[in-house]
Formats: structure tokens, sequence, C-alpha cells
């Protein structure tokens, strides 16, 4: 004769929430921006040729992470300058594709210059020796409830003595005008919900430094605007499961095109369109986080 069965109780078990969906403010840009464009880069895959545009932005933020390393009197113009050779070595070690960007000595003094004059432009926007942020480069992640993750990285995120959170983030093109504001503002209104559903506090300013022209675009959101905000990106990534489903994602022509990498692929700018790739990436590791950080740099 068996014995009788054991009961075990059954303890309640924590588990993560499965994903189903991942974006950053980069690649949901890009689907509002052309869904073709999101699945070239999303999906396929697709290498993205390096600028020197985007490479200047990347070693401009590099210098402005760096500088708040040294204590807060040395935090000068001269000094951000001392640190762009180095950060620039860094770089090329890290990617050594970067260095063919340029024919000889002189086009990157020309453009190490450029990225001075970026720096200089930061230091008329604020004064970094009165300022002491709490994080820099900081990754933040959020699974909603649904399972769509959200990540991204942040600039610079600044605490004041009361609590209040104010998100910073450097530009190193122009500022936007009128019009699009509010598409500029859509990244920062990402980081500012991803925020506030981890660690409960809405943001209270979202600060966009343009060094290009030497701009602010700064903005308070309420949770009104981060739950608008959510519903957009649910909205968003329902589309994108949709056109997944379909494997249709149709071009959507616009000036930004002239900066696409992918019109040879476009049929909307007479290329071919690629055949669907075999392999699909799965949600959760549809953008790897040194995608994300690449990106947050653009
Ligand atoms: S060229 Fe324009 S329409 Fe075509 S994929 Fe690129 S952004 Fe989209």
């Amino acid at each position: 004769m068996s014995a009788a069965p054991v009961e075990v109780p059954v303890q309640p078990v924590d588990l993560p929430l499965p994903v189903v969906g991942s974006l950053s403010p980069s690649r949901a840009g890009d689907f509002m921006t052309c869904p073709l464009l999101y699945r070239y880069r999303s999906i396929d895959r697709l290498p993205q040729e390096p600028s020197s545009a985007a490479v200047r932005g990347t070693l401009v933020h590099a210098v402005l992470e760096r500088l708040f390393d040294l204590p807060a009197p040395e935090r000068t113009p001269e000094q951000a300058a001392t640190l762009l050779a180095p950060e620039w070595d860094r770089l090329k070690q890290a990617e050594p594709d970067v260095a063919g960007l340029f024919t000889d000595e002189t086009e990157v003094a020309t453009w190490l210059t450029s990225a001075k004059a970026l720096l200089d432009g930061y230091f008329t926007l604020e004064d970094p020796r009165r300022l002491d942020p709490a994080e820099r480069e900081s990754f933040v992640e959020v699974v909603l409830p649904g399972g769509l993750r959200l990540r991204g990285i942040v600039d610079r995120l600044d605490v004041a003595p009361t609590g209040d959170l104010r998100v910073v983030d450097y530009k190193t093109g122009r500022s936007p005008g009128e019009a699009f504001e509010g598409k500029a503002l859509f990244q920062m209104k990402f980081y500012a919900l991803v925020l506030w559903r981890t660690r409960g506090v809405v943001p209270k300013r979202l600060q966009l430094m343009y060094l290009g022209d030497r701009e602010v675009l700064a903005y308070s959101p309420d949770e009104g605007d981060l739950l608008a905000t959510e519903r957009k990106l649910l909205a968003l990534w329902e589309a994108i499961e949709r056109a997944t489903q379909a494997r249709d994602f149709r071009p959507r022509v616009s000036k930004l095109c002239d900066w696409c990498d992918h019109q040879r692929f476009c049929p909307a700018k007479g290329g071919e369109l690629l055949p669907w790739p075999e392999v699909v990436p799965a949600p959760d590791v549809a953008e790897a986080r040194h995608q994300v950080h690449l990106a947050a740099q653009e």
C-alpha cells in the first residue's frame, strides 16, 4: 500500500513579466518616421554607415560625461577641450572603423575643432561648476504590465535637495522648429515615463540642450502627459506587431530620407525591397543594451 501523497504548500513565485516587445525612444521614433526604416534597423538589423556627425555626437557626449569626473572648479571650457583627444583615442580603440571617416590628420583636426565649438556651446547654456549630477549615462528600463519593455539611456539626471528630478539630454544638432518640438520632447517623456514607473516620481523638468545653436528646450510633464505617452507607446507596439505578422512595413517618404542609409532597398526611392529575413529577433533581444546606447547618441 502506497503512502498518502504529501501536500506541498504552494509558494507564490515572483516571476518576471514575460517580455512581448521592446522599445527605446530611437526605435519608437524610427517606426513613427518610417515603418520600413524601423524594419531595416530593428528586424533586419542592417548596419548603419558611421558618419562624422554621428561620431562627433558620441565624442561630445563622452567628454560631457567625463567632465563631471573632474572636481567642480576644474570644469571649464579649457579642461573640456583637453578631454577631446583622449576620448577620440578611446573611441578609435573601441570602434576602429571610425578612423576611416577621415582621409588625413588635417581633416581630423578640423573635425575636432568643430567638436570643441559644440563644447563651447554647452558652456554658454549652463555652468557645470555649479552642478552635481546624480547620474550620468544612466540605463533606465521598465516592463509595462502588458509585457512591453521600455529602455533607454538618460544623459544626465539631476536631483534637487527637495527630491525633484531633472532629466537632461544633450543634442549636438540644432534645436527643432516650433512645429517639431513635440517630436523632440517625445523622447524625454519616454524617459520620464520609465522613471515614474520605476521610481514613483514624475520628473519636474525635462531639458533638451541643443549645442548646435545653443538653445534649451524644457518642459514640465504631469501624470496626464506620461499616461498619454504610455498609451501612445502601447498603440505603437500594437502597430509594430501587426506589421510584423503581416510582414508589411511600408516606406514613408519625408525629408529625413536624405539621411537614410537604406535608400537602395527602399521601393519609394527606386530600390528593391529586401526579402523578409529568415530570423526575426525575439522581442527581449530586439535591441540589445549596447544598441540602445549607440542610438541614444544620435
Ligand atoms: S528612404 Fe525614406 S521611405 Fe525609404 S526606408 Fe529610408 S526613410 Fe523610409
